[in-house]
Protein backbone atom coordinates (compact mmCIF):
# COMPACT_ATOMS: atom_id res chain seq x y z
CA UNK A 1 0.00 0.00 0.00
CA UNK A 2 1.44 3.33 -0.85
CA UNK A 3 2.23 5.27 2.21
CA UNK A 4 0.62 8.58 2.25
CA UNK A 5 2.73 12.12 1.72
CA UNK A 6 2.66 14.30 5.19
CA UNK A 7 3.73 17.61 5.28
CA UNK A 8 3.59 19.87 8.84
CA UNK A 9 3.90 23.58 8.78
CA UNK A 10 4.30 25.89 11.33
CA UNK A 11 3.44 29.65 11.37
CA UNK A 12 2.95 32.11 14.34
CA UNK A 13 3.07 30.32 17.91
CA UNK A 14 5.36 28.96 20.02
CA UNK A 15 5.45 25.47 17.74
CA UNK A 16 4.06 23.29 21.16
CA UNK A 17 1.91 21.52 19.11
CA UNK A 18 4.74 20.19 16.76
CA UNK A 19 6.35 19.54 20.00
CA UNK A 20 3.65 16.88 20.83
CA UNK A 21 3.94 15.56 17.96
CA UNK A 22 7.55 14.70 18.85
CA UNK A 23 6.77 13.59 22.56
CA UNK A 24 5.13 10.86 20.74
CA UNK A 25 8.36 9.04 21.03
CA UNK A 26 7.74 4.96 20.25
CA UNK A 27 4.40 6.30 18.58
CA UNK A 28 6.63 8.56 16.55
CA UNK A 29 7.99 4.90 14.89
CA UNK A 30 4.53 3.41 13.85
CA UNK A 31 3.47 7.18 12.09
CA UNK A 32 6.97 6.88 9.99
CA UNK A 33 5.90 3.30 9.18
CA UNK A 34 2.41 4.33 8.41
CA UNK A 35 3.04 7.48 6.12
CA UNK A 36 5.88 9.42 4.41
CA UNK A 37 6.45 12.85 5.97
CA UNK A 38 8.13 14.51 3.86
CA UNK A 39 8.52 18.44 5.28
CA UNK A 40 8.41 18.82 8.78
CA UNK A 41 9.62 22.29 9.52
CA UNK A 42 10.66 21.86 13.67
CA UNK A 43 12.89 18.84 12.62
CA UNK A 44 14.49 21.04 9.72
CA UNK A 45 13.02 19.14 6.72
CA UNK A 46 12.14 22.00 4.86
CA UNK A 47 11.36 21.19 1.44
CA UNK A 48 11.54 24.25 -1.65
CA UNK A 49 9.31 24.48 -3.81
CA UNK A 50 6.93 23.03 -1.20
CA UNK A 51 5.85 19.52 -2.11
CA UNK A 52 2.79 18.05 -2.92
CA UNK A 53 0.68 16.00 -0.46
CA UNK A 54 -1.76 14.14 0.54
CA UNK A 55 -1.77 16.15 4.38
CA UNK A 56 -0.92 18.97 5.53
CA UNK A 57 -0.97 19.55 9.01
CA UNK A 58 -0.64 23.66 9.47
CA UNK A 59 0.16 24.78 13.14
CA UNK A 60 0.32 28.56 14.13
CA UNK A 61 -1.94 31.64 13.13
CA UNK A 62 -1.60 34.29 10.31
CA UNK A 63 0.14 37.42 11.72
CA UNK A 64 2.35 38.40 8.92
CA UNK A 65 1.47 39.25 5.41
CA UNK A 66 4.16 37.20 3.58
CA UNK A 67 2.95 34.23 5.79
CA UNK A 68 -0.64 34.30 3.45
CA UNK A 69 1.08 33.54 0.74
CA UNK A 70 2.94 30.35 1.98
CA UNK A 71 -0.44 29.16 3.37
CA UNK A 72 -1.95 29.61 -0.10
CA UNK A 73 0.76 27.70 -1.90
CA UNK A 74 0.41 24.81 0.82
CA UNK A 75 -3.68 25.14 0.12
CA UNK A 76 -3.06 24.07 -3.39
CA UNK A 77 -0.43 21.55 -2.87
CA UNK A 78 -2.45 19.60 -0.93
CA UNK A 79 -5.40 17.18 -0.80
CA UNK A 80 -6.55 17.81 2.61
CA UNK A 81 -5.89 20.84 4.77
CA UNK A 82 -5.65 20.43 8.80
CA UNK A 83 -5.41 23.38 11.10
CA UNK A 84 -3.37 21.75 13.97
CA UNK A 85 -3.96 23.73 17.31
CA UNK A 86 -5.74 26.32 18.50
CA UNK A 87 -3.26 28.96 17.13
CA UNK A 88 -4.27 27.75 13.30
CA UNK A 89 -8.07 26.95 14.35
CA UNK A 90 -9.24 30.21 15.68
CA UNK A 91 -5.89 32.51 16.30
CA UNK A 92 -4.84 31.58 19.56
CA UNK A 93 -4.00 33.19 22.49
CA UNK A 94 -2.26 35.72 20.52
CA UNK A 95 -5.62 36.90 18.61
CA UNK A 96 -6.45 38.71 22.08
CA UNK A 97 -4.25 41.77 20.06
CA UNK A 98 -7.42 41.52 18.16
CA UNK A 99 -9.30 43.43 20.33
CA UNK A 100 -6.36 45.95 21.84
CA UNK A 101 -5.27 49.41 20.69
CA UNK A 102 -2.51 48.48 18.72
CA UNK A 103 0.18 50.13 20.16
CA UNK A 104 -0.92 49.25 23.32
CA UNK A 105 -0.49 45.06 22.20
CA UNK A 106 2.77 46.35 20.78
CA UNK A 107 3.78 47.42 24.12
CA UNK A 108 2.95 44.72 25.73
CA UNK A 109 4.26 42.19 23.36
CA UNK A 110 7.38 43.69 22.26
CA UNK A 111 8.27 46.63 24.78
CA UNK A 112 8.07 48.77 21.33
CA UNK A 113 5.00 51.62 20.41
CA UNK A 114 4.05 49.45 17.20
CA UNK A 115 3.83 45.80 15.68
CA UNK A 116 6.19 44.23 13.69
CA UNK A 117 6.33 45.43 9.48
CA UNK A 118 4.44 43.56 7.99
CA UNK A 119 2.02 42.53 10.52
CA UNK A 120 -1.46 41.58 9.05
CA UNK A 121 -3.95 44.03 11.07
CA UNK A 122 -5.56 41.40 12.31
CA UNK A 123 -4.71 38.15 14.02
CA UNK A 124 -6.11 35.03 12.72
CA UNK A 125 -7.01 31.30 12.19
CA UNK A 126 -5.61 30.15 8.56
CA UNK A 127 -9.57 29.22 7.20
CA UNK A 128 -9.40 33.44 6.44
CA UNK A 129 -7.30 32.68 3.96
CA UNK A 130 -7.79 28.94 3.08
CA UNK A 131 -10.25 26.36 3.41
CA UNK A 132 -9.96 23.98 6.03
CA UNK A 133 -10.82 20.58 5.76
CA UNK A 134 -10.67 19.64 9.29
CA UNK A 135 -9.98 21.30 12.40
CA UNK A 136 -7.40 19.04 15.53
CA UNK A 137 -8.13 22.09 18.36
CA UNK A 138 -5.97 21.99 21.47
CA UNK A 139 -3.15 24.54 23.42
CA UNK A 140 -1.44 21.98 22.74
CA UNK A 141 -3.19 19.66 20.50
CA UNK A 142 -3.70 16.26 22.46
CA UNK A 143 -0.77 13.88 20.88
CA UNK A 144 -3.09 10.94 20.97
CA UNK A 145 -6.03 12.66 19.03
CA UNK A 146 -3.13 13.58 16.50
CA UNK A 147 -2.51 9.55 16.43
CA UNK A 148 -5.59 8.70 16.09
CA UNK A 149 -6.10 10.99 13.33
CA UNK A 150 -3.33 10.12 11.33
CA UNK A 151 -4.08 6.27 12.01
CA UNK A 152 -7.54 7.30 9.72
CA UNK A 153 -5.94 9.09 7.57
CA UNK A 154 -4.09 6.10 6.50
CA UNK A 155 -7.31 3.75 6.40
CA UNK A 156 -9.01 6.17 4.01
CA UNK A 157 -12.01 6.93 6.90
CA UNK A 158 -13.91 10.03 7.07
CA UNK A 159 -12.51 13.02 9.43
CA UNK A 160 -15.89 13.18 11.56
CA UNK A 161 -15.02 16.43 14.36
CA UNK A 162 -16.36 16.17 17.89
CA UNK A 163 -19.77 18.04 17.88
CA UNK A 164 -20.59 17.96 21.23
CA UNK A 165 -19.41 19.57 24.33
CA UNK A 166 -16.12 18.63 27.43
CA UNK A 167 -19.43 17.94 29.78
CA UNK A 168 -20.17 14.42 27.86
CA UNK A 169 -16.81 13.22 28.68
CA UNK A 170 -17.00 14.42 32.17
CA UNK A 171 -19.92 12.71 32.88
CA UNK A 172 -18.58 9.68 31.10
CA UNK A 173 -15.58 9.65 33.79
CA UNK A 174 -17.41 10.53 36.48
CA UNK A 175 -16.32 13.37 37.39
CA UNK A 176 -18.52 15.45 39.53
CA UNK A 177 -19.48 18.75 37.97
CA UNK A 178 -17.13 21.73 39.17
CA UNK A 179 -19.70 24.49 38.15
CA UNK A 180 -21.71 22.52 41.13
CA UNK A 181 -18.46 22.79 43.65
CA UNK A 182 -18.16 26.88 42.76
CA UNK A 183 -15.33 26.29 40.27
CA UNK A 184 -15.58 28.30 36.78
CA UNK A 185 -15.79 25.46 34.07
CA UNK A 186 -16.08 26.75 30.27
CA UNK A 187 -17.16 23.02 29.93
CA UNK A 188 -20.68 23.99 28.84
CA UNK A 189 -19.63 25.52 25.56
CA UNK A 190 -16.15 23.85 24.48
CA UNK A 191 -15.57 21.11 22.14
CA UNK A 192 -15.14 17.91 23.58
CA UNK A 193 -11.89 15.61 22.58
CA UNK A 194 -9.49 15.87 25.45
CA UNK A 195 -11.06 13.67 27.64
CA UNK A 196 -11.88 16.32 29.95
CA UNK A 197 -8.06 17.12 30.61
CA UNK A 198 -8.26 19.76 32.96
CA UNK A 199 -11.67 18.75 35.07
CA UNK A 200 -9.90 15.31 35.66
CA UNK A 201 -7.26 17.54 37.60
CA UNK A 202 -9.61 19.81 39.47
CA UNK A 203 -9.20 22.56 37.06
CA UNK A 204 -12.05 24.54 35.21
CA UNK A 205 -11.95 23.97 31.11
CA UNK A 206 -10.14 27.22 30.08
CA UNK A 207 -11.19 26.77 26.33
CA UNK A 208 -8.53 25.73 24.36
CA UNK A 209 -10.20 23.54 22.03
CA UNK A 210 -12.70 26.30 21.12
CA UNK A 211 -16.26 26.42 21.00
CA UNK A 212 -18.52 23.30 20.28
CA UNK A 213 -20.66 23.52 17.16
CA UNK A 214 -24.17 25.39 18.65
CA UNK A 215 -22.32 26.38 21.84
CA UNK A 216 -25.52 27.85 24.44
CA UNK A 217 -22.96 31.14 24.84
CA UNK A 218 -25.69 33.16 26.65
CA UNK A 219 -26.44 29.86 29.20
CA UNK A 220 -22.93 30.24 29.72
CA UNK A 221 -22.27 33.80 30.61
CA UNK A 222 -25.48 33.50 33.17
CA UNK A 223 -23.81 31.01 35.15
CA UNK A 224 -20.46 33.28 35.33
CA UNK A 225 -22.53 36.27 36.30
CA UNK A 226 -24.43 33.99 39.05
CA UNK A 227 -20.70 33.45 39.52
CA UNK A 228 -20.12 36.92 40.47
CA UNK A 229 -17.72 37.65 37.34
CA UNK A 230 -17.66 41.37 36.28
CA UNK A 231 -18.33 41.95 32.40
CA UNK A 232 -15.10 42.20 31.98
CA UNK A 233 -13.33 38.98 33.41
CA UNK A 234 -15.86 37.42 32.12
CA UNK A 235 -14.72 38.84 28.50
CA UNK A 236 -11.26 37.50 29.41
CA UNK A 237 -11.66 34.40 29.97
CA UNK A 238 -13.91 33.85 27.27
CA UNK A 239 -11.16 35.33 25.18
CA UNK A 240 -8.35 33.79 26.63
CA UNK A 241 -7.38 30.97 23.63
CA UNK A 242 -10.14 31.65 20.97
CA UNK A 243 -10.82 35.62 21.33
CA UNK A 244 -11.99 35.33 17.02
CA UNK A 245 -14.75 32.88 18.52
CA UNK A 246 -15.96 35.53 21.05
CA UNK A 247 -15.24 38.77 19.13
CA UNK A 248 -19.36 39.26 19.82
CA UNK A 249 -19.64 38.11 23.28
CA UNK A 250 -20.50 42.00 24.76
CA UNK A 251 -23.57 41.76 23.18
CA UNK A 252 -24.74 38.97 25.67
CA UNK A 253 -23.69 41.17 28.50
S1 LIG B 1 -16.68 20.05 35.29
FE1 LIG B 1 -16.83 21.34 33.46
S2 LIG B 1 -16.70 19.94 31.75
FE2 LIG B 1 -17.14 18.74 33.57
S3 LIG B 1 -19.38 18.57 33.62
FE3 LIG B 1 -18.84 20.35 34.84
S4 LIG B 1 -18.95 22.06 33.45
FE4 LIG B 1 -18.86 20.23 32.20
S1 LIG C 1 -10.26 20.77 29.60
FE1 LIG C 1 -10.49 22.62 28.34
S2 LIG C 1 -8.64 23.85 28.68
FE2 LIG C 1 -8.25 21.76 29.43
S3 LIG C 1 -7.29 20.70 27.72
FE3 LIG C 1 -9.50 20.27 27.58
S4 LIG C 1 -10.33 21.89 26.25
FE4 LIG C 1 -8.29 22.55 26.90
Amino acid sequence: MKKPKIAIYGFTGCSGCQLEILDLEEALLDIFNMVEIVNFEMVGIKKKPLPRVDVSFVEGSISKEEDIKKLREIREKSRIVIAMGACACFGGVQGIRNFMDSKEAARAAYGIDDCPRGSTEKISGIDEYVKVDYYLPGCPIDRKEFLQLVKKIVLGRGLKPQTYPLCVECKRKGIVCLLDRGILCLGPIVRAGCDALCPSLNRGCEGCRGMVVDANLMEQIEIMKKMKFSKEEIIRKLRIFAANQFKEVEKYL
